[in-house]
C-alpha cells in the first residue's frame, strides 16, 4: 500500500483517526485550516492557508462561533460543544470566497482548556468519489441498456433504442440526444436516432443525413463542442453548442452519440469522459450488431430466394462421414426431404448415364482437390418422368484440419434445353438445306473473280458434283454455253452493287442442264474491300419448264382461238364484246381490236336481241350453255343464221358476270335447207298437180255448164234478166274458187319469211284443205275433219306447215288408194283434229291404211327414204316435214294405231305478251 492509498483510505473513513499527537498536530498547522475553540465552540483563532478562503457569515459577530463558516447541512453534523465532537471524523462545509463550497476533513483534539480543530481539503476526493459512484452507476447503465439492445427482436429494436436514449437524456438531462451512424455507403454520417425531450427544439431527425463534418473532430474522446471552434458542425448541431461521444471498433469511429444544447463538465461535471464512451458503447456496439445481424439475416434471406429462383444451391461433401449436406433450396427442389445425407444417396438423384461420372469427379475433388465441373441429369419427381440439368460445381476451400469440398448445383435445364432446341434446330435445318432444292455457297474473292470455297451438303443430290469437282474456273464451264454472258453479268453485278439475282443453267454430272435461280450477297472486310460472296442456288428447272409449258400452251390456245374458223368471242350481259376473234371481226367486217366495247346486239333485229337476251336470262350456274341458231343482219349480207355456242360464267352469288360463246355460220346449210324445203314444197305441189287440176277444172266446168245454158237460152231468145244474174253470180262465183286455189298456190309456192311470225295452226288446216279437200273426196276419202274448238299461237311459218300437213294427208291418201285397190270394198278415211294443253297444241292426221311397218318406223323421217317405187316417191316428205316441226320448236312424231298411222305434230304455244 503506498502513502497515497494510506491517505485515501484514511480519508475515505476507512481508518479510525489517528491518535492525538501534540508534535504531529504542531507539525500540520502549515497546511489546511487549523480553528481554536473555545468549549463553546467559538473561533479563537484560525491559521492554516485555506482560512484565506473561508467566507464568513454574520460579519458583525466579534468572536464568530463555528456555524457561521458552514453550510447549514453541516450545522447539524456539531451541535452541542466541541467536547462533544471528540474522537469522530468531521466532515465539514463551509462557505467559501469563491462560490462553491469548500469540504473539509478533520476532527477536534483538547489542546488546554480550548479545542484545537484540524481541517483538510477533501473537495477532490468527494469528487472522486462521486464521479466513482457514478461510474458504477453508469456502468450498471451500460450494462442495461446493452442487454435491452441485445435481448429485444429485431422489430422492437427502434423502439427499445428510442426509449435508452430518452432514458439517458432524462438521466443526465441532455434536451437532445441522437446516435449517428454511418450511411450504408460508409462516405457520410446518418441520424440513426435521436430524442428530443418535450420542451426541447428539434435537432434532428431520424435519417437525417449529416455529411461528413463530424470526421472533423478526432475520435478517440468525447468532444465539446463550441461552434466557434468547430465551424464545420454548425449544420449538425444548429446554432447551439453540443458534445459528441465516439464510438469506435476494429475499423475507427463508427458512431457518435450527440448531445444537442449540452456540455459535459457544466450539466453533468460528475460522469468522466470514459463513462461517457461507455454509455456510447453499450449503445452503439450491440446495436451495430444487430443491425449486421439484421442485414447479414436479409442477405441470407435474399440468397435463399435467389437459390430457389434459380434451382440452385451449395452443397458440401463431408469425406469423414461420406455426406453430403444440402441447401435447404435444393432439398426441397429436389424433394430430398433430409438436408444430409449420404454421397450414395446423393448420387442416386443423378440419372444413371451420368452417375459414374459424377462419382468419379467427385472421388477426384476428395482425393486430389481437382477442381470438379459437371453436368447431369437429375430426376425431380414434381417435374415428371424428364430429367432436369444440373450444372454441379465443387472445390476445395482450407488446408489441414479447415479442408471442406463445397460447391454448388445449378439448375441449368433452361440452357439446355435451349442447346438442344438450337441444336435440333441447326440438325433440322442442316436436314433441310440438304434435302432442299436449294444450296448455299461461299465464294471467295480473289483478284476480281469469284471462288467457289463452300457447297452445302445439297449440291450432290441436286448437281451430283462437289466442291472437290469445283476447280476454279470450271464452275463456267458448268454454265450452259446460252446463259453465260448472263453468269458474267451476275458476277459483276454483283462485285458492283453487293447483291444480285440471276437465273442461268447449270449442267449436273449427267450433263442435264437445271434451271437455277441464284440469289447472292457480297460481304465486304472494314475498308469495304469485297472478301466472299455468300449465296444461294435454288433449282427452278421445274417451275421454269412448267412456266414455258404454260406460255406454250397459252400461246397454243391463243394461235386456236385466233386461228381457228370458228367464231370465238366474250360479251357481258348486255351484250358488249369484251374480246372476239379474227373470224367473228371479219364477219361483223371490223378489225379484231375493234371488237371490245361493240354490242353483239347491233346486228339483231328488235326481236331477235328479246329472243337472245331471254335465252341469256335462262342461263344458270347448274345449266350455263345454251345453244341456239340466231339470225343477224350483217353488213353487206341480208341474213346470217349463225349456231351460237353461249357458256355463262357466273359470280358467287350466281349472277351471270360474262359469256362465253363459240359460233359457226349456218347461213349455207339454212339456205340449202330452205331450198331443199323449196323443191320438196313444189314436189308437192307437183304432185297434187291433179288435185289442183280438178279443183280449177271443177268451176272451170261449172262456168262452161252456165255459159253454154245462158247461151242456149240466148239463142232461144229466152233469156230474162233474173236468170242471166243468176247464172253470172254463179260464175263469179266459180272464178272467186279458183281465184283462191291459185292464189293459194302462189302464195303456198313462194319462199317463207326469213323470220318467224306467230299464227294461229287452224290457218295452215284451212289452207290444207283448201288445196286437198276436193281432190281426197272426189278419190272417195272420207275427211273427218274436227273443228279446231281454241284458238292459240305458234311460231314459224304459215305455208311450212300447211306443206307439212299436205305431206301427211298426201302420204296417208297414198296409203290408203294402195290398200283400197287390193280391197276394192275398203272404206278409206282420214281424221284431222288437234288438242292442246298448257304449253303446246297437238295436230294429230290418222288414217286406217294398215300403218307403217314397225321395221321401218324409225327410218321413214329419214331423207330420201321411201317405199315407193322409183320416179314416184322422192323420200323427202318427211324428212322435211320433220326439219320444219323442229324448226319451230316442235316434234314430229308416228306412232301405228288399230287401222292404221297416227301422225303427231306438237307445237309449242306461243304466250301472248
Ligand atoms: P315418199 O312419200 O316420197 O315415199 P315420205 O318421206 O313422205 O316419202 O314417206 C316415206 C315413207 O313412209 C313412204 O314411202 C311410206 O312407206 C311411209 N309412209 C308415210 N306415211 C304413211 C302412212 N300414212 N301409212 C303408211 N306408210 C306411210
Amino acid at each position: 500500500m503506498s502513502a497515497g492509498d494510506k491517505l485515501f483510505g484514511r480519508l475515505l473513513n476507512r481508518h479510525p483517526p489517528p491518535p492525538p499527537e501534540s508534535q504531529e498536530a504542531q507539525r500540520v498547522h502549515s497546511f489546511g485550516l487549523q480553528m481554536q475553540l473555545d468549549a463553546a465552540g467559538r473561533v479563537i483563532q484560525m491559521s492554516g492557508p485555506l482560512r484565506h478562503l473561508l467566507s464568513r457569515q454574520n460579519p458583525g459577530t466579534q468572536a464568530p462561533h463555528l456555524l457561521d463558516f458552514l453550510l447549514p447541512q453541516s450545522s447539524l453534523v456539531v451541535e452541542g460543544a466541541p467536547a462533544d465532537w471528540q474522537g469522530q471524523t468531521l466532515d465539514l462545509d463551509f462557505y467559501s470566497l469563491n462560490g462553491p463550497p469548500l469540504y473539509l476533513r478533520g476532527w477536534v483534539q483538547p489542546l488546554a482548556d480550548t479545542w484545537l480543530l484540524q481541517m483538510l481539503d477533501i473537495g477532490d476526493l468527494l469528487l472522486e468519489r462521486r464521479q466513482s459512484r457514478n461510474r458504477e452507476q453508469c456502468q450498471v447503465l451500460a450494462m442495461q441498456i446493452a442487454e435491452q439492445l441485445r435481448l429485444c427482436s429485431l422489430t422492437r429494436l427502434p423502439e427499445v433504442l428510442g426509449a435508452q436514449l430518452q432514458s439517458l437524456a432524462q438521466r443526465f438531462q441532455v434536451p437532445c440526444i441522437a446516435l449517428a451512424l454511418l450511411d450504408e455507403q460508409g462516405q457520410g454520417w446518418q441520424i440513426h436516432q435521436h430524442y428530443a425531450a418535450l420542451d426541447a427544439p428539434q435537432l434532428w431527425q431520424n435519417g437525417q443525413r449529416l455529411g461528413t463534418g463530424l470526421d472533423s473532430l478526432s475520435g478517440s474522446a468525447p468532444q465539446h463542442l463550441t461552434l466557434r471552434e468547430h465551424p464545420r458542425l454548425q449544420d449538425t448541431f444548429g446554432n447551439t453548442d453540443g458534445f459528441a461521444v465516439p464510438y469506435h471498433d476494429a475499423q475507427g469511429v463508427v458512431a457518435w452519440l450527440l448531445c444537442g444544447f449540452f456540455t459535459a463538465p457544466h450539466h453533468a461535471p460528475d460522469v468522466t469522459e470514459r463513462d461517457w464512451l461507455q454509455i456510447t458503447a453499450a449503445l452503439a456496439s450491440p446495436l451495430l450488431e444487430r443491425l449486421r445481424e439484421h442485414r447479414h439475416h436479409l442477405q441470407l434471406e435474399h440468397l435463399e430466394s435467389l437459390q430457389a429462383l434459380l434451382g440452385t444451391g451449395w452443397w458440401e461433401v463431408f469425406s469423414d462421414s461420406n455426406e453430403v449436406q444440402l441447401a435447404p433450396s435444393l432439398v426441397t427442389t429436389l424433394n430430398l426431404g433430409t438436408s444430409r445425407l449420404s454421397v450414395q444417396d446423393w448420387l442416386d438423384q443423378v440419372y444413371p448415364a451420368d452417375r459414374e461420372e459424377l462419382r468419379i469427379h467427385l472421388q477426384d475433388l476428395m482425393d486430389s482437390g481437382m477442381p470438379l465441373l459437371s453436368c447431369v441429369r437429375l430426376y425431380r419427381p414434381d417435374d415428371g418422368p424428364e430429367p432436369v440439368w444440373y450444372r454441379l460445381q465443387g472445390q476445395v476451400l482450407g488446408v489441414g484440419k479447415n479442408r471442406r469440398l463445397v460447391g454448388f448445383m445449378l439448375d441449368i435445364s433452361d440452357i439446355k434445353n435451349q442447346q438442344q432446341s438450337a441444336a435440333d434446330a441447326h440438325a433440322r435445318l442442316d436436314n433441310l438445306i440438304a434435302s432442299s432444292p436449294a444450296v448455299i455457297y461461299v465464294q471467295r474473292y480473289v483478284e476480281g473473280t469469284l471462288q467457289p470455297v463452300f457447297f452445302s451438303d445439297s449440291l450432290l443430290p441436286l448437281l451430283g458434283w462437289t466442291l472437290a469437282d469445283c476447280t476454279p474456273g470450271t464452275l463456267v464451264e458448268r454454265v450452259h454455253p446460252d446463259d453465260r454472258p448472263q453468269y458474267f453479268e451476275r458476277t459483276r453485278q454483283l462485285l458492283r452493287e453487293g447483291s444480285v439475282r440471276a437465273r442461268y443453267r447449270l449442267r449436273d454430272n449427267r450433263g442435264d442442264y437445271h434451271w437455277l435461280l441464284d440469289e447472292a450477297k457480297l460481304l465486304r472486310d472494314d475498308l469495304g474491300l469485297p472478301v466472299e460472296a455468300v449465296g444461294l442456288w435454288l433449282d427452278v428447272t421445274d417451275a421454269t419448264l412448267a412456266t414455258e409449258q404454260v406460255r406454250q400452251s397459252e400461246e397454243r390456245y391463243r394461235i386456236l382461238v385466233e386461228d381457228s374458223p370458228a367464231m370465238i368471242c366474250r360479251y357481258l350481259p348486255d351484250l358488249t364484246l369484251t374480246f372476239g376473234n379474227r373470224p367473228l371481226a371479219t364477219y361483223l367486217e371490223l378489225a379484231p381490236e375493234q371488237l371490245p366495247g361493240v354490242n353483239l346486239g347491233s346486228w339483231m333485229s328488235a326481236e331477235q336481241r328479246g329472243a337472245f337476251t331471254q335465252r341469256l336470262n335462262r342461263l344458270t350456274p347448274e345449266l350455263p350453255v345454251s345453244t341456239a341458231e340466231i339470225n343477224l343482219q350483217l353488213p353487206g349480207r341480208e341474213h346470217a343464221w349463225w349456231v351460237w355456242s353461249d357458256r355463262g360464267l357466273f359470280d358467287e352469288q350466281g349472277r351471270l358476270l360474262e359469256i362465253q360463246a363459240v359460233g359457226r355460220d349456218n347461213t349455207e346449210v339454212r339456205r340449202s335447207q330452205q331450198q331443199l324445203t323449196q323443191s320438196a314444197k313444189m314436189a308437192t305441189l307437183g304432185e297434187m298437180a291433179t288435185g289442183l287440176a280438178h279443183e280449177i277444172n271443177q268451176p272451170l266446168n261449172v262456168m262452161h255448164m252456165a255459159i253454154v245454158n245462158v247461151l242456149k237460152r240466148l239463142n232461144n231468145g229466152d233469156v230474162q234478166v233474173d236468170y242471166l244474174i243468176d247464172k253470172l253470180t254463179r260464175i263469179d262465183s266459180q272464178v272467186q274458187r279458183a281465184a283462191r286455189v291459185v292464189d293459194h298456190m302462189r302464195v303456198f309456192g313462194r319462199r317463207s319469211e326469213i323470220e318467224q311470225q306467230p299464227f294461229n295452226p287452224a290457218q295452215a288446216i284451212e289452207g290444207t284443205l283448201s288445196l286437198l279437200a276436193e281432190d281426197m273426196r272426189g278419190k272417195g276419202v272420207d275427211l273427218r275433219i274436227s273443228e279446231i274448238a281454241f284458238e292459240v299461237q305458234v311460231r314459224g311459218y304459215v305455208d311450212q306447215l300447211e306443206q307439212v300437213l299436205i305431206n301427211l294427208m298426201v302420204n296417208a291418201r297414198d296409203a290408203l288408194l294402195e290398200k283400197r285397190e287390193k280391197h276394192p270394198g275398203f272404206k278409206p278415211w282420214i281424221a284431222l283434229y288437234a288438242e292442246r294443253d298448257k304449253q303446246s297444241v297437238r295436230l294429230w292426221v290418222e288414217d286406217n291404211g294398215g300403218g307403217i311397218d314397225p321395221r321401218l318406223l324409225e327410218r321413214i323421217f329419214e331423207p330420201f327414204f321411201t317405199t315407193k317405187p322409183v320416179g314416184v316417191g322422192t323420200g323427202l316428205g318427211l324428212s322435211v316435214s320433220y326439219g320444219i316441226v323442229e324448226n319451230m320448236g316442235g316434234k314430229l312424231s308416228v306412232r301405228n294405231s288399230t287401222e292404221g298411222a297416227r301422225f303427231c305434230i306438237e307445237l309449242p304455244i306461243v304466250l301472248a305478251d
